[in-house]
């Protein structure tokens, strides 16, 4: 398999990510213990914990006597030794974080994405939200590694832009990496918000699974893919186009010829229309995508009350998507499918309900092992989290590119 590079412009050695990757997920870890796990000697092991303290990337935490008698000293991260920021971009609102070193949120804020004239106006939005969020927790640039941006595909990774998002209205093709780069002043990382929440609840998320489908439920709906660990991308990293795959055979035309695709049975659009069509909640502006946001917080809160017209129409869609869950399974022998994405909250109660007894129910290999079908670790955020995650996963190490290392400690 061809590994890929990144597009980011400084890049840290590979095993430097690969230790600081394993203290950040054990918390406590030996020199030892990460050389048995990398493979690694225990005299590069040392070398590269040396250069991450120096970093201040980790720092020693104790020591503890081993089996042998000897005394091993433990190593943790330090949280706030290292910063990003992670946008997610939705024709609703645009979320940013600021993820730290742990993987935790220190601060976040949501702006509602201007619509009326095109990208200009949402890249000066994006400027000002991320200078006010560094700004509220005074850690300067220097601290901040990069910015990692989440969008609705398509993108194009070559040229970092988004290609006419069929979601935003006004967008044609934008160098969205430049622009913000240019703006910002720090690298930029671009990446589908499908695969971005996939990225970050595998790096942020407590990274338990290691084959598992993201399904993110925006105003959209895709899949991000962790198989043995690593984030699937595909040829152009537009992996996990899930839209028109049918979980309801007797659902409506597409366009594309299919009945019962996904893109429309279980997009908060067709639900709220459905529910407004039924009277059960009013009418809405269906080009509004807040208002459709809002529509289907309510729909879902009636669904949970038992109101029987918004439950059967919620309960239709969970069904669609419990059938897509258990085919996906199949298709790439996962250990879970995990839902999230800025309508997961609304959407959770009934479709955890429906969902994990359907994807069981398909799974061509339950004799072997089960499908787990959860809700995210990471919230509402996990777009702007995700995107967080990718500059963290791949430029943890960046900074200690330019430390002068003592004599020994060459790489
Ligand atoms: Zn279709």
């Amino acid at each position: 398999m061809k590994r890929r590079g990144s597009n980011l412009p400084r890049v840290g050695d590979y095993n430097q990510l690969l230790v600081l990757d394993l203290v950040r997920r054990s918390q406590n870890i030996s020199r030892v213990e990460l050389s048995e796990l990398t493979g690694l000697s225990t005299q590069t092991v040392s070398n590269i914990c040396a250069r991450l303290v120096a970093a201040g990337l980790i720092e020693p935490a104790g020591r503890v006597e081993a089996d042998t008698g000897a005394r091993r000293t433990m190593f943790r991260v330090v949280p706030r030794g290292q910063y990003s920021v992670g946008l997610h971009i939705d024709p609703a609102r645009m979320t940013l974080v600021l993820l730290n070193l742990a993987g935790e949120v220190e601060e976040r804020a949501s702006i509602e994405t201007p619509t009326t004239h095109g990208p200009d106006d949402v890249l000066q939005a994006i400027v000002d939200a991320f200078a006010d969020l560094v700004d509220r927790q005074e850690i300067g640039l220097g601290r901040v590694s990069g910015l990692g941006v989440s969008a609705p595909g398509p993108i194009m990774a070559d040229s970092g832009s988004l290609v006419g998002p069929p979601n935003l209205r006004g967008w044609g093709v934008v160098r969205l990496r430049d622009e913000l780069e240019s703006r910002v002043g720090l690298p930029v990382v671009l990446e589908k918000d499908t695969i971005a929440a996939a990225t970050g609840e595998h790096w942020a998320g407590g990274g338990t699974l290691s084959n598992f489908a993201f399904i993110y439920l925006g105003t959209g709906i895709g899949a991000g893919i962790v198989l043995g660990g690593e984030v699937m991308r595909g040829a152009s990293d537009n992996l996990g186009e899930i839209g028109h795959l049918s979980g309801d055979p007797d659902g409506v035309r597409c366009y594309c010829g299919g009945r019962g695709c996904i893109s429309i049975t279980s997009a908060p659009l067709h639900l709220v229309s459905a529910a407004v069509d039924a009277g059960t909640i009013p009418a809405v502006d269906l080009g509004d995508p807040l208002a459709v946001e809002t529509a289907l917080g309510r729909l879902c809160a009636l669904a949970d009350g038992g109101e029987e017209s918004a439950a059967a129409i919620v309960e239709r869609s969970a069904r669609a998507l419990g059938r897509i869950a258990g085919k996906l399974a199949n298709v790439l022998d996962l250990d879970a499918v995990v839902l999230g994405g800025p309508n997961w909250s609304a959407l959770s109660r009934t479709y955890m309900r429906i969902m994990p007894s359907i994807a069981a129910s398909l799974l061509t290999v339950r004799d072997v092992h089960t499908v787990e079908v959860r809700g995210t670790t990471l919230g509402e955020d996990a777009g702007a989290i995700g995107a967080a995650s990718l500059v963290m996963s791949s430029m943890a190490s960046a900074r200690t590119d330019h430390l002068t290392l003592p004599p020994g400690l060459s790489r």
